[in-house]
C-alpha cells in the first residue's frame, strides 16, 4: 500500500504505491485517481487507503490544475463533495486542524509533503513540471508561514526521474530559465527535466529542509507513471495528518 510511511511527532504521513487496492488491470490496484477507472473501485481504494491510514478523519482533496494556489483547510473547510470529503481546486494544501487527512495525488509528477509539528501546521503540494515553474512548493511554503510555521520539514515523494524524463529543447530552456538545477540529460543522452532536483533547489531557497523519499514512478513496476502507461496509468497518492495535541 505504501512506498514510504513515517511519523515526525505528531504528524503521520505516507506516499502509496499500486498494490492493496480492488481496481482491475490496467489500473491494479490502489488506484487513487479521481476517474477513469470503475468509480466503485476508485471510492472503495480511497476508503481503504483511510480505513488503514488514519480512520475517522476527514479527507481534503484536490482537483489539481498544475497551478500554485494553495487551499486552507480550517474547522469549516472546504466542504464538500458528493462523498463526504472536503475538496478545492488549488495544487497545494495546508491546515492547522489536527485530525483531517491532506491527501495530493501524482502519477510522474512530484508530490510534497510538509510539517511544522511544533507550529501545528501541516501541507501538501502536487508538482509537475508546470508546478515547479509557477511555484507551487513556495506557494505552499508560504501559505504554513502564513499560519505560524517557521522550522518546515518537507518529503519528496516518488515522481519520474531526471534520466527518464526527456523533454523538447525549448521547454527545458523554460523550466531552467526558473531553476537552473532543474536542467538534466536523459540516461539515453537527449534534454531532460529533473523536478526532483528543482524542488529540491526551491525548498533550499525557502531553508526548508528536505527528505528525499523520491522512487522513480517510470522505473518502478510498483507506482504508476503517466510517461510509461499514458492513459492506462492510475494515480498513487501522498497523505499527511497531525494528531491532536
Ligand atoms: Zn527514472
Amino acid at each position: 500500500m505504501y512506498s514510504a510511511r513515517l511519523s515526525h511527532g505528531p504528524v503521520a504521513l505516507a506516499f502509496t504505491d499500486r498494490h492493496g487496492g480492488v481496481s482491475r488491470a490496467p489500473f491494479d490496484s490502489l488506484n487513487l485517481a479521481w476517474a477513469g477507472d470503475d468509480a466503485d473501485a476508485l471510492a472503495e481504494n480511497h476508503r481503504l487507503l483511510s480505513e488503514d491510514f488514519a480512520p475517522g478523519d476527514p479527507v481534503a482533496v484536490l482537483s489539481q490544475v498544475h497551478g500554485n494556489d494553495v487551499a486552507y483547510v480550517g474547522p469549516e473547510g472546504p466542504r464538500s463533495d458528493i462523498h463526504g470529503r472536503l475538496h478545492a481546486v488549488a495544487d497545494g494544501v495546508v491546515t492547522d486542524q489536527p485530525g483531517v487527512t491532506l491527501m495530493v495525488r501524482g502519477a510522474d509528477c512530484a508530490m510534497v509533503l510538509f510539517a511544522d509539528a511544533e507550529a501545528g501546521v501541516i501541507g501538501g503540494c502536487h508538482a509537475g513540471r508546470p508546478g515547479v515553474v509557477v511555484g507551487v512548493v513556495p506557494a505552499t511554503v508560504a501559505r504554513m508561514r502564513e499560519l505560524g510555521a517557521r522550522d518546515i520539514t518537507a518529503w519528496l515523494g516518488p515522481h519520474v526521474c531526471g534520466r527518464c524524463y526527456e523533454v523538447p529543447r525549448e521547454m527545458q530552456d523554460e523550466v531552467a530559465a526558473v531553476v537552473p538545477a532543474a536542467r538534466a540529460t536523459t540516461s539515453w543522452g537527449t534534454p531532460a527535466v529533473d523536478i526532483g532536483a528543482g524542488i529540491r533547489s526551491q525548498l533550499a531557497d525557502e531553508g526548508v529542509a528536505c527528505v528525499d523519499l523520491s522512487v522513480c514512478t517510470r522505473e518502478s513496476p510498483d507506482l504508476y507513471s503517466y510517461r510509461r502507461d499514458r492513459l492506462t496509468s492510475g494515480r498513487q497518492a501522498g497523505v499527511i495528518r497531525m494528531a491532536s495535541a
